[in-house]
């Protein structure tokens, strides 16, 4: 399968409101100009080096969106030009974002990660860890920062009702947070779970931004 085909397969399964970032994390500058060419134009990447080199030698109306663990020594080489940290996953993180925006003088969108998973490995605040932090205020202080919403991953399993319970409960706490501390602000309006293996199940229970690599680009071959 060409990635054109694999692209029109995809967007014909999701509805048009939920947006597509392309995983492009190990693979060519070909393959991402081939789904540039079908007009995709949101790209996720993982490693900040390899994000930056892509950067240069890409059209520079791509979206680049960081989907990784991010170290915070490497923060100030992405801020320029990212449109999206998918994963903070700590404080520490979250307030040397603020200080590398603060020093370039812009604000930087950025989707809290939680972690849902049954697996321990998996990156985030717990929902109880997050509800506590919003309730305290303690994110107020970080004025360079521009919360967009939340980013989780399910369990690595076949068990679909696993996922879809993990899923869910990402659903609710987002919708919770976004009642309670962002009623009235429509930049808190993300929700970016799914994957090629369980995007479906995402959408079902109320994705609003997808991350698909090996079902667009194939396998990534590390
Ligand atoms: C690699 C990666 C993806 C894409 O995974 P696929 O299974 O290839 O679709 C999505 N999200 C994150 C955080 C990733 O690291």
């Amino acid at each position: 399968m060409s990635i054109q085909s694999n692209l029109k397969f995809i967007r014909e399964h999701i509805p048009s409101e939920v947006q597509l970032v392309c995983v492009s994390k190990f693979h060519p500058i070909d393959a991402i100009l081939e789904a540039y060419a079908c007009n995709e134009r949101m790209f996720g990447e993982s490693k900040v080096q390899e994000l930056c080199a892509k950067y240069e030698a890409l059209p520079k109306d791509i979206e680049w969106h960081f989907i990784g663990h991010l170290q915070t020594n490497k923060i100030k080489h992405i801020i320029p030009f990212i449109s999206l940290i998918h994963g903070v996953d700590s404080l520490n993180l979250l307030s040397e974002i603020d200080n590398q925006a603060a020093k370039i003088g812009c604000k930087v969108n950025c989707l809290i990660q939680v972690h849902i998973a049954k697996e321990e490995t998996k990156f985030g605040f717990s929902p109880d860890e997050l509800l506590n932090l919003f309730h305290s205020g303690a994110l107020k202080k970080f004025q360079n920062v521009q919360l967009c919403g939340f980013m989780g991953m399910a369990t690595f399993t076949n068990d679909e009702a696993q996922i879809h319970l993990e899923f869910s409960v990402l659903k609710s706490l987002f919708d919770d947070v976004k009642a309670t501390f962002f009623a009235n602000d429509y930049n808190f309006s993300k929700l970016s779970m799914g994957m090629s293996e369980d995007y479906e199940i995402a959408i079902e229970e109320g994705s609003t931004m997808i991350r698909v690599g090996t079902l667009i680009f194939g396998d990534r071959g590390y």
